[in-house]
């Protein structure tokens, strides 16, 4: 057990991962179980396009998520099966949404006090009551939405200069207030870690900082160099698909992250992928807080999101 461990959270998870579902007039017990982001990336599709997909890449999700009377569903036929009954596909999906939006919700962050070094933690309700972040969604349709840190999308190179590079997007702050300062270090810890889902060696806290340029550049020439035909088991790791992009500045915008111990796992987007769909929900939610809302101040007051630490120094939870 790591000592980040919320008793009620996993107790919660337990809860929300056993349903009974009919199948062809039969009930049967079905568990679901929360998946790692490299389990389910390649599923991960542009919305254009992606309905014409669905069965396959329903049925490729279903095979990473689901037991059936204790077994797991291994073959793709069993998994198009359930695809194809309409009823049980659509329990199945529902269950999967509410466990997926409460296993990324159970994700803290700590803003570093820029004073003192002591932590304030936060929940992401706190940036939706005090920052204004919208609703966000785990699910869009029946498909696990991609993370939002996708787009902008890189532009692939034209067809007449293939191995020219990707064109990236620069990604900018959103405006910030000249005064109070803002959080030292954005830190947090994960959901698998207080879910309990994390196993030994498995990151549970770090830093995020931002999708620096210079270096998403240099990561898309280290990881996914437009002169490389990839191994055949990762030839979705290129800049058409939604899933890497969002892996990739994931990698870059991650300080540092960290297993027990502090031990330090080298933020690379095989590391990314070994993350939980849920941890990587939770820091694609955590960087829109701390980058892409404005901050703003009523005349004759302060930011509503401002944190008091008990140093007396006042600050913003964002970069
Ligand atoms: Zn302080």
């Amino acid at each position: 057990m790591n000592p980040y461990v919320a008793n009620a959270a996993v107790e919660e998870l337990e809860k929300l991962c056993k349903l009974e579902v009919q199948f062809a007039g039969v009930r049967r017990a079905v568990a679901l179980h929360p998946p790692p982001y490299g389990a389910v990336v390649r599923t991960l599709m542009e919305p254009e396009g992606r309905e014409q997909n669905a069965r396959l890449l329903l049925a490729g999700e279903l095979i990473q998520i689901l037991d059936v009377d204790g077994e797991p569903v291994f073959s793709p036929e069993a998994a198009l099966a359930i695809v194809d009954d309409t009823p049980a596909l659509t329990a199945i999906l529902d269950a999967r949404a509410r466990l997926n939006a409460f296993c990324m919700e159970q994700g803290r962050v700590l803003a570093i006090c820029p004073a003192c070094g002591r932590g304030q933690e936060l929940d992401l309700a706190f940036y939706v009551a005090h920052l204004g972040m919208g609703p966000w969604k785990v699910t869009d349709g029946r498909f696990i939405a991609p993370p939002t840190l996708a787009w902008p999308a890189a532009l692939p190179a034209p067809l007449t200069r293939p191995y020219a590079e990707p064109v990236l997007p620069i990604r900018m702050l959103a405006r910030r207030p000249p005064a109070p300062p803002r959080a030292a270090r954005i830190d947090f810890v994960l959901p698998a870690a207080r879910l309990g889902l994390a196993e030994s060696g498995d990151a549970l806290t770090g830093t995020l900082g931002d999708v620096d340029h210079a270096r998403e550049i240099e990561a898309w020439r280290t990881w996914a160099p437009p002169t490389l035909e990839q191994p055949a088991e990762r030839t979705y790791w290129h800049p058409d698909r939604p899933g890497f992009r969002a892996a990739i500045r994931l990698a870059v915008a991650l300080g540092e992250l960290r297993a027990e111990d502090s031990a330090p796992i080298e933020p690379t987007p095989e590391a990314i992928e070994k993350l939980f769909l849920a941890d990587v929900d939770f820091l694609d939610l955590v960087y829109t807080a701390t980058h892409d809302l404005e901050v703003e101040t009523p005349p004759g007051d302060e930011p509503p999101c401002t944190i008091h630490c008990s140093c007396g120094q006042a600050y913003l939870p964002v970069r």
